[in-house]
């Protein structure tokens, strides 16, 4: 099935005994693809070990990647390591996995794991696992009650009202009506609105994902994102449905270890993470 290589202890660069990388194609599957000329490229999934973090590997990914025409994406592992999806010609491909045996200047590179990966469609090479900016969900009351969703996009608040709520189940697509750009300063308003009110309902940072980059995801109605808030965690999709003066979209939590089947949350956890209270308890002015 997968396809693995090993490279270790390559040593320093320039030191005596380093061993050289095979030149040649080392990761041998597609010859016969690529050897039709109408290549449709490869994908490979790589770790990296070694001292890879926090020493500019990842931007320095992003810059290798485009020079080369690669698309996919970077980010750290949890356990110290790298990892990399990477899609694109052969030769580019093989070309990037080569690089990450070296990486940049002071990186310590022991080890390159690859494994074949899908061809997904990437369309850019972008840093995932880095928060793009705030989240917050305002649950509102006004003539109709709803949850009003805003995503920091550009400095300003993209923002969906959603009648039912956003929900952890990925078997519930709740409707997302698109409304008017918020200013980040609303993020915190909580209180009384003419005859109904806010409430801060969840808020935290968010990472923008998919194989499109932003806000031209968002432009082309199908945007992945990751929320870290302290009800809604992981990854959501924005589905647009229908376009025009009020576009309405689909919100669908992602399946992943966050989604939660079957649960509600709107319903089991009701307060405010700021106050604590219920809208209803500010719509009475408790
Ligand atoms: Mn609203």
């Amino acid at each position: 099935m997968a396809s693995k290589e090993h490279r270790r202890d390559r040593g320093t660069p320039g030191a005596p005994g380093r061993r050289e990388v095979p030149a040649a194609r080392p990761f041998g599957y597609n010859r016969s693809v690529a050897g039709r000329g109408k290549a449709k490229g490869k994908g490979v999934r790589v770790v990296v070990r070694g001292r890879v973090q926090g020493i500019g590997f990842r931007e320095a990914t992003v810059r290798r990647a485009a020079a080369l025409g690669v698309f996919g994406w970077v980010r750290n592992g949890d356990d110290g390591t790298l990892l990399v999806h990477a899609e694109g010609a052969e030769e580019a491909v093989d070309a990037l996995v080569e690089w990450l045996g070296e990486g940049p200047r002071g990186a310590a590179v022991a080890e390159v794991e690859v494994e074949k990966g899908k061809v997904e469609g990437h369309e850019q090479f972008a840093i995932r696992g880095i928060a793009a900016g705030v989240f917050v969900v305002q649950e509102h009351q006004a003539t109709a009650h709803h949850w009003d969703l805003r995503l920091e996009v550009d400095g300003v608040m993209r923002s969906w009202a959603v009648p039912k709520g956003p929900s952890m189940d990925p078997a519930q697509k709740r409707l997302a009506v698109q409304v008017e750009d918020h200013e980040k300063s609303h993020n915190d308003f909580e209180g009384r609105a003419g005859e109904g009110g806010v409430i801060v309902w969840d808020r935290g940072t968010y990472e923008q994902g998919g194989r499109v980059a932003w806000p031209e995801a968002l432009e082309r109605g199908h945007a992945v994102f990751v929320l870290h808030g302290e009800k809604l965690e992981g990854g959501f999709a924005l589905q647009r449905t229908r376009p025009g003066e009020k576009p309405q979209w689909l919100l669908i939590k992602r399946k992943d270890d966050a989604a939660r089947p079957g649960s509600d949350v709107v319903a089991e956890a009701p307060r405010s993470v700021v106050s604590g209270r219920t809208l209803a308890d500010v719509v009475a002015g408790d």
